[in-house]
């Protein structure tokens, strides 16, 4: 049994998205700690995935705008808050969803996030006049329990129906969206809200379960929670000639509470394959 380094601690989650499903059970089991729930506030305008409130600020930084706000509306000092992005892959053709869970501790001025990315979602958009083409996005996307959400003409247009769950309303919401268009054609794309999204709540999941494996690293000095790796300094020597290359030659962690370091050397090897080598390999 982990130590429980929250317990009897009240930490606050700002949502109306239901994320505490995710994030409720895995946080209170591993920490000891009670998650209050704060849905009073309109998380909307911090950004919309559906574009009509664009997010001006990083996910790092809203995700501490929602803490923030969540201590302030509860009173505690610790909270914890999840944001997520979804977009294309950095090198591939795929859609891409990175998920953060942040944890801010005001008591110790320590914060720590989990992270999540994978290609594991289904976000997607389509552009049609046909109903039966809209039909088959839903059902390619998990339609109904993923939930869907149109627009007449394009992704820009305001006219906007969100959370659209059960085929009768999809029909209908498709119908007045043909009729409202200037085009003859409707927006469609998946709601990635995470009530609204199952396959997006398995993300948060695992970053929350990121976050606790990271809070679970103590630091040997003092035992203060999230001990990791906070820096990895490059220069492996090549197998060939021993010129250093970019890849890492240890990792060194600093305790955030008595600056405690500890450094690893070598922590994948002790020499870098010639193929990553500038000198053998340029
Ligand atoms: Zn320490
Ligand atoms: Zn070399």
């Amino acid at each position: 049994m982990e130590k429980q380094i929250y317990k009897n601690r009240k930490i606050v989650l700002l949502t109306k998205h239901k994320k505490e499903e995710a994030i409720k059970p895995i946080l209170e089991k591993a920490t000891g700690c009670r998650l209050i729930i704060e849905s009073g506030f309109d998380t909307d305008i911090f950004g919309t995935f559906s574009r009509d409130i664009t997010r001006t600020k990083s996910q790092l930084e809203t995700a501490r705008l929602k803490i923030r706000e969540g201590m302030l509306l509860s009173g505690l000092d610790i909270g914890i808050a999840s944001e997520g992005s979804f977009g294309p892959h950095p090198f591939i053709p795929a859609p891409w969803n990175i998920e953060l869970v942040l944890l801010f501790d005001q008591q110790e001025n320590f914060e720590l996030y989990g992270i999540h990315e994978s290609g594991e979602t289904n976000f997607a958009q389509l552009t049609t006049a046909s109903f039966e083409e809209a039909l088959s996005f839903a059902n390619k996307s998990g339609f109904p329990e993923h939930f869907l959400i149109i627009r007449p003409d394009d992704s820009e247009s305001e006219q906007i129906i969100k959370g659209i769950n059960n085929y009768e309303w999809l029909k209908e919401a498709f119908a007045w969206c043909v009729a409202e268009s200037h085009s003859g054609k409707v927006f469609i794309e998946t709601d990635m809200r995470a009530h609204a999204n199952p396959i997006r709540m398995e993300n948060i999941k695992k970053a929350t379960e990121d976050l606790i494996e990271k809070l679970h690293n103590f630091c040997p000095n003092c035992t203060a929670p999230g001990f990791i790796v906070s820096e990895r300094i490059k220069g492996l020597p090549c197998e060939l000639c021993g010129l250093p290359s970019d890849l890492v030659l240890k990792n060194s962690s600093k305790c955030r509470k008595c600056s405690y370091v500890l450094e690893r050397l070598h922590p994948n090897g002790q020499f870098a394959a010639a193929k990553y080598c500038h000198f053998c390999n340029p």
